[in-house]
This record gives C-alpha cells, structure tokens and sequence, in this order.
C-alpha cells in the first residue's frame, strides 16, 4: 500500500448493485464488452459469493466471462468472502486501490445487494449503479432498502420480460417523490435487456455522463475523501479491535474486568487504560 500510494490513477470506480437474479453478471459482462470496444482497459471485482466469477465457476457453464478471459486489457477478480460484520469484505477497498493504481480506466465492482452492501458501496464507488428486474418485486424492496439515496444510475434490466415498464414506471414515482440534494443529480433510469446488449450503450454513456457530472463539481474530490475517511477510521478500528481484544484469561482486558469488578477501577478508566496502553 506504501509503494502504490503515490500512484493514484484515474480510474473511474463503478458499483453495481442490485438483488440475485437480476441479472448483475449479465450487466457487467455487457459494459466490459462496451468498454472494451472504446479502447478502454477494464477491471471487474466481483464481491458476491454467488457470482458466477467466483472459484471454478469462470470455467463452468456461465460463459458470460468466457469472452474476456483472455483479454489482457480485462482483468477480473472474485472476491467471494464477506466481512466478518456481513458488509463487503475490508479487502475489497485495498483491492480498488491497486487496480486504481494499475492503470485501469473503468473499475467495475459487483456486489449482492443485501442491505448494508448497498450502502457500502456507495461510499466505494464514484458512482453506483442498480439494477432491478421485473419479477422480483424489487421497485418496492428498493425502496425499503434505502437505495434510492444511493444510485446514481437506475438500470431496468430483464425488459424484455413482462413488467418492466411497471418497474420503471414504479421508480419513476419514486424518483418523482424523492428530495434531491442541492447536488442537483437526478438518477437517470435506463432499461436494458443486457441478455442481448440492448440498452447497454445507453447505460455506459449514463455513467460516464455521471462521471463528467461529479468531475464537474468538485463531487468526485468529495466522495473521495469521504471515501478515505472511511476507508482510515475502518483500518483503525480493526487495529483497536485487536488491540481491545484478545484472548481471554490472558490479555489486559481480563485483568481490567477483574479490577472494575472488584470496583478497584471504574470501566471508562479501563476503557481508556485499554486504549492508551
Ligand atoms: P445476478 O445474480 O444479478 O448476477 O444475475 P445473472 O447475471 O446471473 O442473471 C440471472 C439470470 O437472468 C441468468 O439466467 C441470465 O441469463 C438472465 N438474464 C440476464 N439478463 C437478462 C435479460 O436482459 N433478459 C432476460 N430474459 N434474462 C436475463
């Protein structure tokens, strides 16, 4: 991390999101493809257990993949294991980094959207894409989930199956009922059938439409030292938690319970002798 720091690159770092089935893999496959066809070098990390870019998957029957496996200007990582608190894994961020740090011009990350991921990746990605499909009931859990506050970009995928002009037309009350910062950032909503690639021009220029919007006003230094100060406090804290930790019977801590016990010492003391020491 010391070596790549001065390397800061200027990949743009997309996330995407969305419940199983939707179609994630599907997306991301086709915007690789569309990006490849610019010219454009492209990183993928897949952070979902059910990916099919996870372990032997990649050789099994979803091909989707298949096509850039041997595209050097394509790399692709699955990183399957959760954090121990269920949100992405702590590697993930430092994994951004080095592929921000290599050189690559679009970093694609694919999360399962499960609640607490979505709004992690928010704080990961310079902009965060998610997908929904009709079928799956996921205009309404969209709303439950608070996902509205974080997509910078809506995509209807599956429009090719009944319903999806419901879903749209569902998130598109949302959208209209929604409250947007003064950042002035509407979500555009774009339908694709990335099954077939339709739609998926649309959807890579809405992200880079996003891009020149946050690169515009001062957004994009913005979330990125959010970003940041995340990414420090959370490093620290699992340093803390070490520290605090340990086994017990044997570490300071159980020395310290035993004194707040005895009420030789009260537990923000303690607390504060854990710390310091
Ligand atoms: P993920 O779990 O969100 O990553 O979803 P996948 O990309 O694995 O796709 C789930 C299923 O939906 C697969 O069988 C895909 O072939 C299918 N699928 C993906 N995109 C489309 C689409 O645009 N239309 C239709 N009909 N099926 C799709």
């Amino acid at each position: 991390m010391k070596v790549i720091a001065p390397l800061t690159g200027h990949a743009h770092v997309v996330g995407l999101t969305g419940s199983p089935g939707v179609g994630k893999s599907t997306v991301t496959g086709a915007l690789v493809r569309a990006y490849r066809d610019k010219g454009q070098r492209v990183a993928v990390l897949a952070v979902d257990p059910s990916s099919p870019f996870s372990g032997g998957a990649l050789l099994g029957d979803r091909v989707r993949m298949q096509d850039h496996a041997t595209d050097e200007r394509v790399f692709i990582r699955s990183m399957a294991s959760r954090g121990h608190l269920g949100g992405l894994s702590w590697a993930t961020p430092q994994a951004v980094r080095i592929l921000v740090a290599a050189g690559f011009d679009i970093v694609l990350i694919e999360t399962v959207g499960v609640g607490q991921a979505e709004i992690e990746i928010a704080s990961l990605a310079d902009s965060a894409v998610v997908v929904v499909a009709p079928g799956l009931g996921d205009s309404i859990q969209a709303a439950k989930a608070g996902i509205l506050e974080i997509a910078d970009v809506f995509v209807v995928n599956k429009s090719d199956r009944p319903g999806a002009q419901e879903v749209i037309r569902d998130l598109r009350m949302m959208l209209a009922m929604a409250t947007y910062g003064s950042d002035g950032w509407k979500p555009p909503i774009v339908s694709t059938t990335a099954a077939t690639g339709e739609g998926i021009a649309d959807l890579a220029a809405a992200i880079d439409k996003h891009r020149d919007w946050l690169g515009g006003n001062g957004q994009l230094e913005e979330r990125r030292l959010a970003r940041a100060q995340e990414e420090i406090s959370a490093i620290a804290i699992g340093e803390l938690r070490q520290r605090v930790g340990g086994l017990p019977g044997e570490s300071r801590l159980a020395e310290l319970a035993e004194r707040v016990v005895a009420g030789d010492l009260d537990p923000y003391s303690a607390a504060d002798e854990l710390i310091s020491g």
